[in-house]
């Protein structure tokens, strides 16, 4: 559980959007605290439409930079000019506004409900397929709550995704605490087979695996990247969140991978998939990280490219082992998770920047700011298309587009 302080300016929309991301953060055990000083991570939401506004928007970050523990800047202003605060020196996470809940969760899993019910929200179905996890990770509160894997059947997942089909999901997201998990409480490992039966299900839909542990994974890895390879309707995308390229800080972290594992994950996915999105976490600033572990992250990070990347400056969790360890100075933590989100950007800028100019199919997924929505591709990369009502252009629906720009964490397409 971490405490947030969150700050927004600007229009209804940016407040809408700060309202969702701590709906979010509470549903994830999160709280708000008095102030930004007492925040384990401060929030700015913000907003650039006048020149006025933007010289105060960077003065307020300074501000914030200073004076809380770890800074995250979203909103318009950080999408548009998120060099900006980079150049201005500001210590800060820049994210689009729906990573902020999954940052703020310091490398910890997403919480799911106890009754796993499904939610269907626009044409997006939420999937819970299991609650709890098969690990005990040092720095984790949320085993405290969620506690070992409990997987309801295959049969019964698979009418829970029917029934959001039918219901109109465009987009099914299957998630758990670890996905990868799935079935181990029943003695079998059933990930592959239940992709494979929601993949089967009539209809035009899209289908996105959430968080799986690198440790979770690594066994059936062969055999899912088959099930990615093969069939159309799962986005080729994987959250495999590594925390470290250390295998000592791995180890510290009570993590069930090493380095080794996550790499032939990697590479097992690389040999199948042709193009495809790996998303993963690093935790920076572990207690027992040293500036060679650092760098060993840095240079995974290097040698991966991961196409989505969430940079987590450790933060202790009260009742955690993690918690009694003897941790870093707050100004190393910074110096090191500034170093990675400037790679991180560069990295995933480039992934971003390859896109243009190629033609892909995408699914309208959500309605976005100033008559625009936001889409995926086949390898749930963002992508936005400008003037969509103008267009005729709807929620749910399938178009081709052509890449025709990027801004770093998403790209902006014309429907051809
Ligand atoms: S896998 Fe680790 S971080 Fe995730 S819920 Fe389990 S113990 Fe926590």
């Amino acid at each position: 559980m971490a405490t947030y302080h969150i700050e927004t300016y600007g229009c209804t929309s940016n407040r809408g959007e700060s309202r969702e991301i701590e709906r979010a953060l509470r549903d994830g055990g999160h709280r708000p605290a008095p102030g930004p000083d007492e925040a384990d991570v401060a929030i700015l939401n913000t907003c650039t439409v006048v020149e006025k506004t933007e010289r105060n928007m960077l003065r307020r970050a300074e501000e914030l930079a200073d004076e809380t523990a770890e800074l995250v800047i979203t909103g318009c202003m950080a999408l548009a000019q998120g060099e900006a605060f980079r150049e201005a020196g500001i210590d800060a996470e820049v994210l689009h506004w729906d990573a902020v809940p999954e940052h703020v969760l310091n490398g910890e899993c997403p919480t799911v409900t106890p009754d796993v019910d499904p939610v269907l929200d626009g044409v997006v179905g939420i999937l819970p397929i299991a609650r709890g996890c098969m690990s005990n990770c040092s720095y984790c509160i949320t085993k405290f709550a969620t506690g070992r894997v409990d997987s309801p059947s295959v049969e019964e997942n698979v009418a829970k995704a029917r029934a959001l089909v039918h219901a109109g999901a465009k987009e099914i997201r299957v998630t758990g605490q670890d996905t990868g998990v799935y079935g181990w409480d029943t003695g079998e490992r059933k990930l592959p087979e239940l992709l494979d039966r929601i993949c089967d299900i009539d209809g035009e839909f899209r289908v996105r695996l959430g968080m799986a542990n690198p440790g979770g994974i690594h066994g059936i890895h062969e055999e899912l990247a088959d099930v990615f390879a093969r069939n159309e309707k799962l986005y080729d995308f994987i959250h495999a969140p590594v925390q470290s390229g250390s295998d000592e800080v791995l180890e510290a972290m009570r993590r069930q991978h090493r380095v080794g594992k996550f790499r032939e994950v990697v590479e097992t996915f690389d040999d199948r998939l042709d193009e495809w999105t790996l998303s993963t976490d690093f935790i920076v600033g572990f207690p027992t990280e040293t500036a060679e572990d650092h760098e060993r992250s840095m240079e995974l990070l290097r040698e991966v490219r991961p196409e989505k990347i969430n940079v987590t400056r450790f933060s202790k969790r009260p009742g955690t082992d993690a918690a009694d360890m003897k941790g870093l100075g707050g100004t190393i933590k910074k110096e090191r998770s500034k170093a990675m989100s400037e790679l991180k950007m560069q990295v995933v800028g480039e992934a971003y920047g390859s896109m243009v100019g190629t033609e892909r199919e995408v699914l309208v997924v959500e309605e976005g700011t100033a008559d625009s929505v936001k889409c995926r591709d086949g390898a749930y990369r963002q992508v936005i298309i400008q003037r969509a009502g103008e267009r005729g252009i709807e929620v749910g629906e399938f178009l081709d587009v052509e890449v025709t720009g990027h801004n770093t964490v998403y790209a902006f397409g014309e429907p051809v």
